[in-house]
């Protein structure tokens, strides 16, 4: 496949992954021609992106603290037998933040409502027939390349409502996990973001077996939260869900196949997110900064030194992978919220590395002490990746 090469970086799809790489281009190659294709009305989707201040390098907080919508101080989480505030800066980047962001670039040709069909190294075909060309193509369509081949999984999911109240809600900073709600189809916790005295996010959550979102069920959970917690609303601004990859076990040349290292990827598409928690901010950030550093920009080029970056990244998440069986193998359903609520007695630092996926062995040591707060024998047998392609533990 061939077209007319009009630009020198093609990026496929206008998510978190390929917004950022935008703005990183821009900001360091204001020299390149950027195109970027996006199937939906505007780039950016519809989320919250959140993350720690310690999930990412302090070359990369400079350009990114700035983009956030929120930031606090200090969070907290809460589970039956473990409340604890932590004094670690969190934030969030709000879809429509990043998609201002994205559209006053100057220079860069944002197309919308725009779907690749084909993609090739050098090109890209759209829906209507049309070819583009570029030397350097990205695809970064997010779960929109539908693939997990090689992926044993589970789930996040999770529903989340922004609300506007009648009155204060009293919070000083995000609740990360309320795990004192009922436990039901996993591992379930409310996420609260404080936006403003009267402006709240929260979120029905659960790391469960399967991807189904039961929305009107989660909207009534929520509804029911909130009332429990003294807060009347005044209006139900906007909502989100999401379902993320929870990985078991993993195999990465079934993912990303040695075969197709030529046509580069980013984000989730990539394999570049953290194998516990979903979440892909850091390692987008990261790769956006680092690939606009890179001199040869070409996709024959690029395409194997961002295939041997996730590689390298799932080969570090070894232990993420074994604590998810754990969670999801060892303990029963109901009980799942132990594994988490041992997690949090760590010290900060160690928690605090766990996120940012920079886990040091001293640190696995020190997650994988004392006894499991789960049965020992099925903990044991879960502990190898065997457990679940036999389905045993
Ligand atoms: C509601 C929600 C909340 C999340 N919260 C967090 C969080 O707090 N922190 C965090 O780190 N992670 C979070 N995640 C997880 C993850 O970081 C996001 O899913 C992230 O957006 C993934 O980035 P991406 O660029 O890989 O894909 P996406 O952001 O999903 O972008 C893919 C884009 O490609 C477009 N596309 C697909 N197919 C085509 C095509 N054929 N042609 C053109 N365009 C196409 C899609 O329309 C989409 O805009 C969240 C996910 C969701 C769904």
């Amino acid at each position: 496949m061939s077209g007319t090469v009009n630009s020198d970086v093609l990026l496929v799809g206008g998510g978190l992954a390929n917004c950022l790489i935008a703005l990183r281009l821009h900001a360091l190659r204001p020299d390149l021609r950027v195109t970027l294709l996006e199937a939906g009305a505007a780039p950016g989707g519809n989320h919250t992106w959140s993350f720690h201040g310690s999930d990412v390098q302090a070359a990369e907080r400079e350009w990114l603290l700035p983009l956030a919508s929120h930031s606090w101080p200090h969070y907290e989480v809460c589970f039956p037998e473990r409340q604890r505030r932590i004094a670690g800066a969190y934030y969030s980047l709000s879809s429509e933040r990043l998609k201002q962001a994205v559209m006053t670039l100057p220079g860069t040709d944002i197309r919308c409502g725009v779907r690749a069909v084909r993609l090739g190294p050098q090109a890209v075909q759209l829906g209507d027939g049309q070819t583009l060309g570029a030397g350097l193509v990205i695809d970064g369509r997010g779960t929109g390349a539908g693939d997990s081949a090689g992926l044993v999984l589970r789930y996040q999911k999770f529903l989340g409502q922004e609300l506007a109240l009648a009155g204060p809600h009293g919070l000083t900073g995000p609740l990360l996990m309320d795990a004192t709600v009922v436990q039901a189809d996993g591992y379930r916790f409310v996420y609260l973001l404080p936006f403003g005295p009267d402006r709240l996010l929260v979120e029905d959550t659960y790391y469960s077996d399967t991807p189904a979102l039961d929305a009107p069920a989660l909207r009534l959970n929520i509804d029911s939260y909130v009332r429990a917690r003294g807060w009347a609303v005044q209006e139900m601004v906007r909502e989100e869900r999401g379902v993320l990859p929870i990985v078991l076990d993993a195999e990465f040349d079934s993912f990303w196949p040695p075969a197709d290292a030529a046509l580069p990827r980013a984000g989730l598409h990539a394999g570049l997110f953290h194998h516990t928690t979903g979440y892909s901010l850091p390692e987008a950030a990261s790769l956006a900064d680092d690939l606009a550093g890179v001199a040869d920009l070409r996709s024959a080029h690029i395409g194997p030194w961002i295939r041997d970056r996730a590689r390298r990244r799932w080969q570090a998440q070894r232990l993420f992978r074994m604590l998810n069986r754990m969670l999801f193998l060892a303990a029963a359903p109901g009980e799942r919220y132990r594994v988490l609520q041992h997690f949090y007695r760590l010290p900060q630092p160690v928690i605090e590395r766990f996120y940012a996926g920079r886990t040091s062995i001293n640190d696995a040591r020190q997650i994988l002490s004392g006894r499991p707060p789960v049965p020992v024998i099925r903990a044991l047998r879960s502990l190898l990746p065997s457990a679940v392609r036999s389905g045993a533990a």
